[in-house]
């Protein structure tokens, strides 16, 4: 079916087209339209509700447990671990800035790095004192300390790793937000459009093949002067050469525990296990180290291997003197690669990409949309 006169016309005015409408894109948005108010700036977004890593994570405001610091050390080097997490530091300071900590729902609990092997505790807790010397660069009060966990009654070593500094969100408030602030600066946000292809014209502007997800699935194109893509673990799909892997993550939540004894959030297994209160339930996510190859996927569904292990952690290790039952169970899709940098680049003229978020890119979200938004001439 064709477009009427009106939608083509409607479509012709197009200044800058962000593509994604997670976190990422719509604060890109928001930035660039601050800076060009004169200039019309549209997000188009595939899905109406519901494909966004942004809406389906676990709400922590993380920057690294000491653990995953040690292990991307190893993977890029002491100073890029370092500097992601001072990105997260910075980009979780600008979020509360930006929408302020009772409107995204922001709770300071700090994070808990537990063990279940001491000698796994061991080997990190030696290197908490070279790590804080690290990352004071970023901020005044050490960023880790040992904690006893004794009375919390879990099957795990007594002691964590404690982070002061961190904390949790509720995403659905957080991209509430998010969404708000973009449509009160004047964005256009298109739901519901898919992009399908893109091509570079002859004059430097980018022609995106576009799929209409309503009743008719009008197939039509939209003309861009500038191009911005934040896309994240969906990226290959539009630029097959970008080094992002899609991740897929399992999410679990418990009804509620009435004999529940902590609050806040908890990493374990180099952060391949994640758990945190939310009221007296306990939301869990992760295990994906132990099925890397079948979560490299963009399919958001839940993976019955990971889930058992999930509820094993929740039964054995997390509340083994509680009864529990799961209330909520979903999929959400990540970006990453061994860098776990994400990549905020100008790739081609008037292209720019925002993308590879990784497992923490809540936090990092505020800085990496000011830091598209400034590349963008
Ligand atoms: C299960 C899970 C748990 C997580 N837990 C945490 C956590 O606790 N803390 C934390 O900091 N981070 C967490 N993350 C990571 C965090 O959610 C992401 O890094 C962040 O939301 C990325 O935001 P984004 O805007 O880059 O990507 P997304 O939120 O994924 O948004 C990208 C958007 O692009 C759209 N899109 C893709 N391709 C197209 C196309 N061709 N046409 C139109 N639209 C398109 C998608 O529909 C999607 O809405 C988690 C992620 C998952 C999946």
């Amino acid at each position: 079916m064709a477009l009427s006169f009106w939608e083509q016309r409607w479509l012709d005015k197009a200044d800058i087209v962000v593509i994604g409408g997670g976190l990422v894109g719509l604060q890109t948005a928001t930035e660039l339209k601050n800076k060009f108010p004169h200039r019309k700036i549209w997000v188009i977004e595939s899905s109406v509700l519901g494909d966004a890593a942004s809406v389906r994570n676990a709400g922590f405001a993380c920057f690294g447990s000491a653990g995953e610091i040690l292990d991307d050390a190893e993977r890029m080097g002491l100073d890029d671990a370092l500097s992601l997490y001072g990105m997260r530091y910075q980009g979780l300071r600008k979020l509360i800035e930006k929408y302020g900590e009772t409107v995204i729902g922001y709770e300071n609990s700090g994070g808990n790095e537990i063990f279940t092997n001491p000698n796994e505790f061991e080997v990190v807790a030696n290197k908490i004192d070279d790590l804080n010397r690290g990352l004071l660069q970023f901020h005044d009060s050490p960023a880790f300390r040992i904690k006893d966990l004794t009375k919390l009654g879990m099957n795990i070593h007594s002691h964590s790793i404690f982070s002061p500094l961190e904390g949790a969100i509720q995403s659905h408030l957080l991209h509430e937000a998010v969404r708000k602030q973009a449509l009160s600066a004047g964005i256009e946000l298109f739901s519901g459009i898919h992009v399908e292809q893109l091509e570079e014209l002859p004059s430097k502007k980018w022609r995106l093949k576009c799929k209409n997800q309503g009743h008719n699935f009008n197939e039509f194109d939209i003309v861009a002067q500038k191009l911005v893509i934040c896309t994240n673990g969906y990226t290959r799909l539009l630029l097959e050469n970008e080094d992002v892997m899609p991740a897929r993550g399992q999410v679990l939540v418990t009804k509620p525990i009435p004999e529940l004894t902590f609050r806040g959030i908890f990493h374990a297994d180099k952060g391949y296990i994640y758990f945190r209160s939310l009221g007296s339930r306990i939301l869990i996510g992760g295990a994906r180290n132990l099925a890397f190859e079948e979560e490299e996927t963009t399919e958001s569904i839940s993976n019955d291997r990971l889930v058992v292990s999930l509820k094993n952690w929740l039964e054995k290790t997390i509340v083994p003197y509680a009864k529990v039952e799961i209330d909520h169970q979903w999929a959400g899709i990540m970006g990453m690669s061994n860098s776990r940098l994400p990549i905020i680049e100008q790739r081609a003229e008037n292209l720019y990409l925002g993308v590879r978020m990784g497992g923490m890119g809540v936090a990092l979200s505020a800085l990496v949309s000011q830091k598209i938004s400034d590349l963008v001439d």
